[in-house]
């Protein structure tokens, strides 16, 4: 059987833990050569340590990016497109959560700066280095591959659902994450790009769970998630593996919900 993303190139942001760690195994595993990037490069190569025992057919490489800076991000496509001649899939996954990030009155404004530069302008920029790339895909439909490609945004359920525990500037980032992923679906559908947001519910990976650091605050968020419980890094993967693939060639400009139903709650079960 191919793998789902046989012949391909993806590159993931974030990709030394949780989500993007998840999703590089897993898009190895269906055939896709990856470039993991991360802030920490060390456990990107941790990442490329794993693919490259577990999956003879694919390669992989890490590259020290921070996405909060425009040459960074140009610099990692650029390498994926000199490693692999092409790029399929970008996955603009990597972002922070402050702990000092708070509501309109507490939140400093380096604060805000630092989430924005992260959060929103580091996807910005991850799609436009992503679309020149993949119009220059070359094309070979024997292989399934074409030009342009799939770009996925990772966005949040906070930014469809307001919280009275405040993060205001990541709030805010993830919002504008979801604008401006509908835009480009708009702007670039006709060139066979697809842009799409995922938006993960709460998870259990070190960026929320360093946050809710005690059993009163995870306990708070626990009441209002349908299932009961925190979901997974590999249960965002395999959605991310959805829109990567051609599975999905119809969908574009989504905000693509994998919350354990929390986006659609009035009252949980107890
Ligand atoms: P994580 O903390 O497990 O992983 C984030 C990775 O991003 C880390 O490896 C970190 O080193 C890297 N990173 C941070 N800043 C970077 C930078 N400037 N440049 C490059 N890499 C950088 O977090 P996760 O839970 O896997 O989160 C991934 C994405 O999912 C984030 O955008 C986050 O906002 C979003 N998200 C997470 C949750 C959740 O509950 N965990 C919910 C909704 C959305």
């Amino acid at each position: 059987m191919p793998g789902r993303l046989e012949h391909k190139v993806a590159l993931v942001t974030g990709a030394g833990s949780g989500i993007g760690l998840e999703s590089s195994l897993l898009f190895a595993s269906e055939g896709a050569n990856v470039i993991l990037v991360d802030i920490n490069v060390a456990n990107a190569e941790k990442g490329v340590e794993l693919i490259t025992q577990r999956y003879k057919n694919v390669r992989a490489v890490a590259a020290k990016a921070d996405v909060g800076k425009e040459a960074d991000i140009k610099a990692s496509v650029d390498l994926a497109v000199k490693e692999f001649g092409r790029l399929d899939v970008m996955f603009n996954n990597a972002g922070i959560m402050h702990p000092e990030d708070d509501n309109a009155l507490n939140t400093e404004e380096r604060i805000w700066d630092l989430t924005m530069q992260i959060n929103l302008k580091g996807v910005w920029w991850g799609c436009k280095y992503a679309i020149l790339a993949m119009r220059q895909n070359p094309a070979d439909e024997s292989k399934g591959l074409h030009i342009g490609g799939s770009i996925i945004n990772t966005a949040s359920f906070v930014a469809q659902l307001g919280a009275a525990t405040p993060q205001l500037a990541y709030t805010a980032s993830k919002g504008g994450v979801l604008a401006m992923t509908r835009e480009l679906a708009m702007v670039h559908a006709r060139e066979g790009i697809r842009v799409n947001s995922l938006c993960p519910g709460p998870l259990k990976t070190p960026l929320l769970m360093d946050f809710l650091n005690t059993e009163e605050k995870r306990q708070r968020r626990l009441v209002h998630l349908p299932m009961g419980r925190f979901g997974e890094a590999i249960e965002i993967a395999k959605a991310a593996l959805f829109l990567a693939s051609d599975e999905s060639s119809y969908v574009t400009g989504a905000d693509f919900n994998v919350d354990g139903g929390l986006s659609k709650a009035y009252v949980t079960a107890v």
